[in-house]
């Protein structure tokens, strides 16, 4: 029964307040964006991939005269997925991407659970040209001098094609490791951008802006995330939202995400 008591309820439930330094940010529940891209079998659908790696493939179970395909008679859909977390649709990934120590992003997160919500930046930046690469640069820096917990990079060209782009030898814009460094100065621990990587898509191994975001080897921030291969349309403004991060729980360097902002007013 629809009651004052239940009506007040779910007035609260869509509305809440996240703090921010001296700023108190009401985040809106109610219109929640999810930046991520789905993983497909790449025979039936394209989405983003990158690092040379097969696309994903779903295959039904099949022996001893069963199939896992309802519609192939089977009793039930039962399927094996074929996938790699960082060449396939958005994932979040901890120091272990870098790290001689096996460490996975579902026991952080397990030994240090995330806030349900986190104070965000969405930031839009355009990649510049620098002896042939796009770059983001300290000149892309927001103008803050501390930064949320959590920043979305936005770049530019920014189409839905990230959806489906195929980035392999295609030098992606990159990250420059002063950039890097200076998010981490200012405060940033979980990095999102719409990239297949922060690093240069072939340089010999360095991955210096991974390296600087997870501190190693000197100073390893085991509880920093990445999340790459999300996708935020244009309609969604730069400025200040809420983070919901939401990994699946695979004990890997990295594991598939669904990080989801909501607008803050
Ligand atoms: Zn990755």
């Amino acid at each position: 029964m629809w009651t004052p008591f239940l009506f007040i309820s779910i007035m609260k439930l869509a509305n809440a307040q996240i703090n921010w330094g001296d700023r108190s940010l009401n985040i809106d529940l109610t219109s929640p964006i999810d930046i991520s891209i789905s993983i497909k079998d790449s025979r039936v659908e394209k989405s983003a991939s990158a690092w040379y790696v097969n696309g994903p493939r779903f295959e039904p179970v099949r022996g001893e005269g069963f199939v896992g395909k309802v519609s192939e008679g089977g009793p039930v859909n039962f399927t094996d997925v074929y996938f790699n977390p960082h060449g396939h649709g958005t994932h979040t990934e901890c120091l272990g991407h870098i790290t001689f120590e096996a460490e996975s992003v579902d026991r952080q997160l397990r030994r240090e659970p995330l806030a349900p919500l986190l104070p965000c930046l969405v930031h839009t930046v355009e990649p510049v040209e620098v002896g042939g690469d796009r770059v983001v640069l300290k000149e892309h820096l927001p103008d803050l001098s501390e930064l949320p917990t959590a920043l979305v990079l936005r770049t530019i060209p920014n189409s839905d094609k990230k959806k489906s782009q195929t980035w392999d030898n295609t030098n992606p814009p990159y990250l420059d490791p002063e950039f890097t460094l200076e998010l981490v100065s200012r405060g940033v621990v979980h990095l999102l951008i719409d990239l297949p990587s922060i690093d240069k898509e072939v340089d010999g191994g360095a991955l210096l802006s991974h390296r600087v975001f997870f501190g190693v080897p000197d100073s390893p921030r085991y509880n920093a995330t990445i999340t790459e291969f999300i996708y935020l349309p244009d309609i969604h403004k730069d400025g200040f939202y809420a983070l919901n991060l939401q990994v699946a729980a695979i004990d890997l360097d990295a594991s598939p995400s669904r990080p989801i902002l909501f607008p803050t007013r």
